[in-house]
């Protein structure tokens, strides 16, 4: 593509944080070939829609969004509509037929391929194609050689893709494929070559990253932070998901002895019943997950607890939920994610029985957030009185008087500076909380580092 021929492209992103760093991935190899942001739908050449397939309400916006495309596209034949992430992988060509404005459908394993497709499909060619395929997809094509752009102070790096676990009610496996972990060099690059531009705290990602390098046989996820963790000019490390199952003494130590891994584990429980949990295929009992919680707190007494919970899973009796109301004041988490269960056609969960009512999938997700509400607020008030060391993003967006940033329990701190303070962002400072709302603290800087 010639340099004079600046494609506008707009990428709308659903989903979870791998989607968010996908449509990173796909501007590091756009940017280098002349590809710059669309300001809007209405002046956008190309628009990618980077799709989520977790949930049946994320696959609804996609398709109203497609909805109002399509109209936009009756006016401007020539924009050029891409489909790619889970909802491609898992529907394909189908989706062509759904919806005709569509020009071309990239799988989640094709992602590499995308800046060859677009030309083919700038250039006229192959429009209404599909590229899905179900090889282990290449992980790291080319990316060491396309540069990173703008980094925020808090960025994501992928260590893995793909799932080996089957829960019963996921469409991840079908849809991103088997574990596939990233060489820990080229993790270690990237993460430096984001710091170099600014960023400070990384999250580490992946479906399961306490399984990571295993299957290749490399360095454990411990030994892969206890890496980051040297980092120079890095000053938190952050990780995201882990598996229960896979929680092992080596990472639970890692909380007590690396100093930039941050006091917070999202440990999604899903169902607080054994009944509930078999059925899903998580491989833990709540007993065992409560032992693990236990040792957590024993390594890091100040460590955030953050989980999922489905409701309504099919076959979820009261009694079941009750386990899951009981296991959630047990714990005291921190905060967490439910949703109401919903069929994925190609988890095996969609055929099993009995449906548990919409009526009653609702109201059980009314009376799980009201008892988590309790535990979030509990939770807050005990940072009142306390400095937190909370490392600044900017200002507050509500407030331009105040900064705000989070605390290593990932909780966010919005909080007053003398006038006269320097610019603190990307700084880690000290601050002293005086107030604990439902969804963030207040406070006041007493510290620089
Ligand atoms: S661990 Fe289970 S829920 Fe998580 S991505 Fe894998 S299959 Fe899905």
């Amino acid at each position: 593509m010639s340099t004079n021929q600046t494609r506008h492209i707009l990428i709308q992103t659903y989903g979870c944080q791998m989607n968010v760093y996908d449509t990173e991935i796909m501007w590091r190899l756009l940017h280098p070939l002349g590809y710059r942001a669309a300001a809007s739908e209405k002046t956008a050449d190309i628009i990618l829609i980077n799709t989520c397939a977790i949930r049946e309400k994320a696959e609804q916006k996609v398709f109203s969004f497609l909805g109002r495309l399509a109209l936009l596209k009756q006016n401007r034949p020539q924009l050029i509509i891409g489909i790619c992430g889970c909802i491609a992988q898992n529907q394909g060509k189908t989706l062509i037929q759904r919806s005709p404005c569509i020009d071309f459908v990239v799988g989640t394993h094709a992602l590499f391929q995308l800046p060859s497709i677009l030309d083919r499909v700038w250039n006229g060619q192959h429009r209404q194609k599909v590229y899905v395929d179900f090889e282990d997809h290449l992980i790291d094509v080319d990316l060491d050689h396309s540069p990173i752009m703008n980094t925020d102070i808090s960025g994501f790096v992928t260590i893995m893709r793909g799932c080996n676990n089957y829960c019963a009610y996921c469409v991840v496996p079908y849809v991103r494929g088997r574990e596939m972990s990233r060489p820990s060099d080229n993790i270690i690059n990237e993460i430096k070559h984001k710091v170099s531009k600014g960023m400070r705290e990384v999250t580490l990602l992946g479906q399961n990253v306490n399984s990571y390098g295993k299957r290749e046989g490399m360095v454990s996820f411990s030994a892969l932070l206890a890496e980051v963790n040297e980092i120079k000019d890095l000053l938190r490390i952050r990780f995201t998901t882990s598996h229960p199952k896979d929680l092992d003494m080596d990472l639970m130590d890692a909380f007590a002895n690396l100093e930039k891994l941050c006091a917070h584990i999202h440990l999604p429980v899903q169902s607080g019943s054994d009944q509930i949990l078999k059925r899903m295929n998580r491989k833990y009992t709540r007993k065992e997950y409560l032992a693990k919680i236990d040792r957590l707190k024993n390594k890091c007494p100040d460590i955030s607890i953050t989980s999922d919970f489905i409701v309504g899973f099919p076959g979820e009796t009261r009694e079941d939920f009750d386990d899951s109301l009981s296991l959630i004041r047990d714990v005291e988490y921190d905060s967490l994610f439910a949703f109401q269960y919903s069929d994925r056609d190609i988890a095996p969960a969609s055929q099993f029985f009995p449906k548990v009512d919409d009526k009653i999938k609702r109201d059980r997700l009314i009376e799980l957030l009201d008892v988590q509400s309790k535990n979030t607020l509990k939770r807050n008030d005990r940072c009142i009185g306390q400095c937190h060391s909370v490392l600044v993003e900017g200002k507050s967006k509500r407030d331009t008087d105040q900064w705000t940033g989070r605390t290593s329990g990932n909780k966010i701190v919005n909080f007053i500076a003398p006038e006269t303070t320097n610019n603190l962002n990307a700084f880690l400072v000290d601050v002293f909380i005086e107030e604990a709302c439902a969804h963030s603290l207040r406070g006041y800087l007493c510290h620089m580092k």
